[in-house]
């Protein structure tokens, strides 16, 4: 595969708002010419005075905001207001000058033509996000973000991604890494002296920074499953006996929340999902298009699909029907319930159906409301509501949820990395190592930590990161 190869000299230009025509267009441009270029194609609005006697953008204070004209071939294009960034003050750390246009696509087509007969080169996706790292505006974590942050489309999601943004772990990651890099230098430098066997590195020192970085470690990895799922969804399984109202209850919930049924295309299965935004957070029923289909779910999909959805589940809601319930198979269905419960890892919530059935709860069922039991009517849309603030409440009241967490699933897998090499390090000083060898180990932990913030990269992950932004960004 060769190498992408970034291209930081030029100057770039892009439409930075969204595709198709609008109130107005912004459109960008950053680089060592953006000023110099905006200048040709630049004519200030007052009439009268000479243009050479009107402010022109190369004279533009930075952060400042000017009406003026696009003209081409001697005629007006548009009114703009052009807004000058020098730099190092801007977002990519270059001099950006952002167009606001009005947003016709024949106005941001033309005037992008102009700007590359001008001297821009067309952005590549996320090239500008790409300079700002290059330029030290971002961490390379950070520069991630700003995608996520652009994607997010919950309260939940967006306060990840604008955490990340502003630091969130990275900023910890990187102290870290330091402490651990300055360490090293001693350990180097005790090989040159070897033949003295001298120590530099105080080892009880050494030893406390490891285990303090193997505790943040485990627990940034542990946060994934949290942070992953706020990002895309929070996975939830009904599950229960045929009958019990599974299908009615799931309708219930979506009607509630005026759910948005969405297509996910290209994942493994070809299924529609359920989703609902509650609290700031997105749920996504797994499998629920079956589940509306086949009445008789737990038949025809036999105990091993069941323990699948409950597998690939954050949160499991146990649908039994309450007016079917006797005082002497209320005790199985408790116990299946606990029996499934076991897996501390999940979120499991007991609903008991179609209490419109029933006069009263009969005081067998004590068990039940023992379990923090929701008592619902799915057919009638009785206590609906209480399942979506449990829902919320079961993510929110996480202790995870006030720390930084990580989302994004590159940084998950060169923290695991770090982690496994660091466990070595340890074990490799516990078990007398020799020094050459384990300073192997910390190497390695070092160069995963550095890819986390970019510190240690390469163009074809660049490469690969920066893609999956959009042009503009
Ligand atoms: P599933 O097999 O678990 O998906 O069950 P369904 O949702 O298909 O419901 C089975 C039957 O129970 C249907 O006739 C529903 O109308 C009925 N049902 C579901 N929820 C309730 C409820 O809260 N009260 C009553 N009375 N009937 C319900």
């Amino acid at each position: 595969m060769t190498q992408p190869v970034f291209h930081t000299g030029d100057t770039i230009c892009a439409i930075s708002t969204p595709p198709g025509s609008g109130a107005i267009a912004v459109i960008r441009l950053s680089g060592p010419e953006a000023v110099a270029i905006c200048d040709k194609i630049y004519t200030p609005l007052q009439s009268g005075a000479h243009p050479k006697t009107k402010p022109m953008p190369a004279t533009f204070k930075s952060h400042t905001a000017h009406l003026g004209t696009i003209v081409t071939a001697g005629n007006i294009l548009d009114e703009v207001v052009v807004t000058v960034y020098r730099a190092p003050h801007s977002y990519t750390g270059e001099d950006v000058v952002e167009i606001s246009c009005h947003g016709s696509n024949y106005i941001q087509q033309k005037l992008i033509e102009l700007l590359v007969d001008s001297g821009c080169r067309q952005a590549q996706p996320g090239e500008f996000t790409l300079r700002a790292f290059l330029n030290g505006r971002y961490d390379l974590s950070q520069a991630e973000a700003v995608a996520d942050l652009i994607a997010a489309g919950t309260q939940g999601s967006h306060d990840l991604a604008l955490s990340q943004m502003r630091g969130g772990f990275s900023q910890n990651i990187k102290e870290l890494r330091q402490k651990l890099i300055d360490f090293t230098s001693l350990l180097e430098l005790e090989l040159d002296f070897s033949e003295e066997d001298v120590q530099f590195a105080d080892r009880k020192e050494l030893m406390a920074l490891l285990r303090t970085m193997l505790k943040e470690l485990d627990r940034l990895i542990s946060s994934f499953s949290l942070g992953n799922v706020i990002k895309t969804g929070i996975p939830v399984a009904i599950i229960g006996k045929p009958n019990v109202g599974k299908s009615t209850l799931l309708n219930a919930i979506l009607n509630e929340e005026r759910a948005i049924v969405s297509e996910i295309p290209g994942t493994t299965r070809d299924y529609i999902e359920d989703t609902i935004t509650a609290g700031g957070l997105s749920f996504r029923f797994i499998d629920t298009a079956g589940l509306r289909h086949a009445g008789d779910e737990l038949e025809s999909m036999g105990v091993e699909r069941t323990l699948q959805k409950i597998q690939e589940a954050e949160i499991i809601l146990y649908v039994c029907d309450v007016s079917a319930c006797t005082a002497e198979n209320i005790g199985d269905i408790i116990r299946e319930f606990r029996e499934l419960h076991s897996d501390p890892s999940k979120r499991w919530i007991l609903i008991a159906n179609k209490i419109d059935k029933l006069v009263e709860i009969p005081p067998d069922f004590r068990e039940l409301t023992d379990l923090e039991t929701i008592f619902v009517s799915a057919k009638r849309k009785e206590n609906i509501s209480m399942i979506l603030d449990s829902l919320t409440r079961t993510v929110k009241c996480d202790a995870l949820y006030d720390t930084a967490l990580v989302s994004n699933v590159r940084h998950y897998e060169a923290l695991v990395r770090s982690r496994d090499a660091l466990t070595s390090v340890e074990k490799g000083f516990r078990d007398g190592i020799t020094t050459d060898l384990i300073t192997i180990d910390i190497k390695q932990a070092l160069y995963h930590l550095g890819e986390i913030t970019g510190e240690i990269t390469s163009d074809e992950i660049l490469g690969n990161i920066f893609s999956h932004f959009c042009i503009g960004k």
